[in-house]
């Protein structure tokens, strides 16, 4: 292996040593199925946007997707019926509220605030096209078998047991019921919401689709596109700032990237026009990220100089950047250093 390679590799398994023994957090039990997860379950997957892979621990390891469904089902809606139609139907602001929170319809137009919530999940889900409800779900099946390069199956029982305890989701539902936001097939539409959150997916998975979304829709491994180009920086954009719910902003600051995770222990990140990057750990922080996902991205983040506004800086470059033009060296030395430091 090249040596850049070699250093991705070695990195992910330093990263997987330092975190796995980290026993904070507590596995999911709000939908019951889900509290059968294995807590010390752990894998690690970055694929860059030329289809290379690397990854650590448990990356073949299955589980259900949740809520890093939502930006995808936002593009599959924004495809079917365009900004406009979901605009109407959705915004895209932060609440800095929990995911499932559900007074956060906004007090004026009714709309709810942003698609990564639940409220906005539904409402996206719910725009989406297709011949009756076996239509909309094998279209939306097809639509996620573009971006992982195979096709996604259901886990039945978490589906059955999200579809029995939902209760706050149905109540949400039929909030936006009232309101307009949704049309009046509220069971149809709350059961093609709990079929998308329950698709079983890999932290392998959950890279190549952040692959594809680094590569402007274009899955890096297949080749094959799995969403117009024009609608990537929609999704990036509301996962960079509504993906981690309340810790939107603390994550935006420290880590740098576009992001969505999942109450099944799964995180998807996004770093643009280079890589996506898939972990899997079901224990979860308060506010329902996994605990050992947000380390590793910010290691990762530090590390390869993955920030977003810190880009300049980093060794992992795909294009040549400012830094021998206007740059001068000494000071560009001295940067480097305080952020050894600073990490
Ligand atoms: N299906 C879950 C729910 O609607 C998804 C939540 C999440 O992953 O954050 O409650």
């Amino acid at each position: 292996m090249p040596s850049l390679e070699l250093e991705i590799q070695s990195a992910l398994e330093e990263i997987h040593a330092k975190h796995k023994d980290n026993q904070s957090g507590k596995v999911a039990d709000y939908i019951p199925e889900l509290a059968k997860a294995d807590p010390n379950a752990f894998g690690i997957c970055v694929v860059t946007r030329d289809g290379q892979v690397f990854e650590v621990g448990d990356t073949e390891q299955q589980f259900t997707i949740q809520s890093v469904s939502k930006p995808f089902v936002y593009g599959m809606a924004l495809q079917d019926t365009g900004r406009d139609v979901v605009q109407q139907k959705v915004d895209v602001e932060p609440t800095g509220h929990a995911f499932n929170s559900i007074i956060k319809l906004d007090e004026k137009s009714h709309r709810p605030h942003n698609p990564m919530v639940n409220a906005g999940a539904i409402a996206t889900t719910s725009l989406l096209t297709g011949e009756g409800p076996t239509g909309k779900l094998n279209r939306l099946m097809d639509f996620f078998g573009r971006f992982v390069g195979r096709r996604l199956y259901a886990d039945m029982s978490v589906f059955m047991s999200e579809r029995v305890s939902g209760h706050r989701n149905r109540a949400t539902a039929y909030l936006m019921l009232n309101f307009g936001m949704i049309d009046n097939r509220v069971e149809e539409i709350l059961d093609l919401y709990f079929q998308q959150c329950s698709l079983l997916v890999t932290a392998k998975d959950l890279a190549v689709m952040g692959a594809t979304l680094a590569n402007r829709g274009v899955n890096p491994i297949t080749r094959e596109r799995a969403i117009e180009a024009r609608y990537v920086q929609d999704l990036l954009s509301v996962m960079y700032t509504c993906g981690l719910y309340d810790y939107a902003g603390e994550w935006g600051y420290r880590v740098g990237m576009p992001a969505k995770s999942g109450v099944g222990g799964g995180m998807l990140a996004v770093v643009p026009q280079r890589l996506g990057i898939g972990v899997f750990s079901p224990p979860l922080d308060e506010r329902g990220n996994s605990v050992r996902a947000i380390r590793v991205c910010q290691d990762l983040s530090t590390r390869f100089g993955l920030h977003m506004f810190d880009a300049w800086l980093n060794d992992f470059k795909v294009a040549p950047t400012v830094e021998s033009e206007s740059f001068p060296t000494a000071e560009m030395d001295a940067v480097k250093a305080a952020k050894q430091e600073h990490s």
